[in-house]
């Protein structure tokens, strides 16, 4: 491993101004994707500025009563928060099915948005990848894609997102609070990761310098009834197939409201608009259902050895909104 410095900055403001004036510095918030790309050789920052100990570790409700998730809260404890497991039940099914209990005791809610695909030629230094050295090819394509991309790849790179607490945060409509060297912003989670169009190297919008401080969750009123199911090799400590976090609101046997984000399909979490479209104000029935979710997967790509995804991905969803259904019937 390349030799680093090492800074604990005392404030938002120092880590940033540390940031922005080395492009060679990192944050680092719990490491557990950091770490092991560096000693994979993927990443070789000069300073690595250690966020974690700032003062932004809290959930605390907003004025509307949505919840403001600091970026050094811990994925164990945001799954534990009973504001979230009472209110955002999507949320914490999406921390609970990621990794394992002693990754997420470590792992950020920033990093976790930020964690970089899993795809095996991305860490993998000995062979080309238009991610990680931008120009030179994308093995993927033609080779091992089985996990990879069948919605909204390029030619340039058919990696996916490897986040499941993302793809609930883009069904809950929640935002991300950046604090760069130009000051604060916000932005949607589903405008937070891009698609890899013919610049896969960048996974999101983050500018240089940004630290993610917060991620802001609407009020429960706005957002309603959510849960997240998710398909893997096994049980537990792996990423998703396919996975989906599904949000419905059900009035007199008519959707009133519907969000529908999957992972595990795409090169970010994929927000279902085409879905909700024929979902908002229609009957909530299994027919309907199935209707939806097969107008967003009719825009599906699959690769060669990829498209046992997409069926996946239609179960879920569909069992999903079933699932709600039902438990909206026996409330
Ligand atoms: C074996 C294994 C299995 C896993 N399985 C799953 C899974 O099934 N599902 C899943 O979702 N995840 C899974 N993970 C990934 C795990 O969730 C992530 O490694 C973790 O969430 C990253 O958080 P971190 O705080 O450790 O990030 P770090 O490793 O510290 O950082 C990750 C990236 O984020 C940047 N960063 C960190 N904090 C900030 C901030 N506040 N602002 C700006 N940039 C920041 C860093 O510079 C770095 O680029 C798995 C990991 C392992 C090792
Ligand atoms: S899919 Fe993307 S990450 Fe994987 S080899 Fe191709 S360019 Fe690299």
């Amino acid at each position: 491993m390349k030799p680093f410095a090492y800074l604990r900055p005392g404030s938002v403001a120092e880590a940033v101004r540390a940031c922005a004036a080395d492009p060679a510095a990192r944050f680092l918030g719990g490491g557990t994707n950091l770490v092991d790309l560096m000693k994979l050789g993927v990443e070789s920052p000069g300073l690595l500025i250690d966020v974690s100990r700032l003062p932004l570790d809290q959930v605390t409700r907003t004025e509307d009563g949505g919840l403001r998730i600091g970026a050094t809260v811990r994925n164990s404890d945001l799954a534990a928060h009973p504001g979230v497991r009472g209110d955002y039940p999507a949320l914490t099914q999406a921390l609970l099915s990621g990794a394992s209990g002693q990754l997420r005791n470590t792992a950020t809610t920033g990093g976790n948005l930020l964690q970089r695909t899993r795809c095996p030629y991305f860490q993998d230094v000995s062979k080309p990848c238009n991610k990680r050295a931008p120009g030179s090819g994308c093995p993927a394509r033609e080779g091992a894609h089985r996990d990879l991309a069948v919605l909204g790849h390029s030619q340039d790179c058919v990696a996916t997102h490897p986040s499941d607490m993302a793809v609930a945060l883009a069904a809950l409509d929640a935002t991300v609070v950046l604090h760069g060297p130009e000051g604060e912003r916000t932005v949607p989670v589903t405008g937070f990761h891009r698609l890899p169009g013919d610049n896969p190297d960048q996974d999101t919008v983050i500018r240089p310098g940004e630290l993610i401080t917060e991620v802001v969750l609407p009020p429960p009123a706005a957002v309603g009834p959510s849960l997240y199911r998710k398909a893997r090799d096994r049980a537990s400590y792996a990423f998703a197939l396919a996975s989906v976090a599904a949000v419905l609101r059900v009035r007199e046997g008519r959707v009133e409201h519907a969000a529908l984000a999957f992972g595990g399909l795409a090169h970010r979490p994929w927000r279902a608009r085409a879905a909700e479209d024929v979902l908002r104000g229609g009957p909530a029935t299994e027919e309907a259902f199935a209707r939806a979710v097969d107008a967003e997967l009719a825009a599906a790509r699959p690769l060669r050895d990829n498209g046992f995804k997409v069926d996946l991905a239609r179960r879920l969803a569909s069992g999903a909104l079933a699932e709600l259904t039902s438990q909206a019937a026996a409330v």
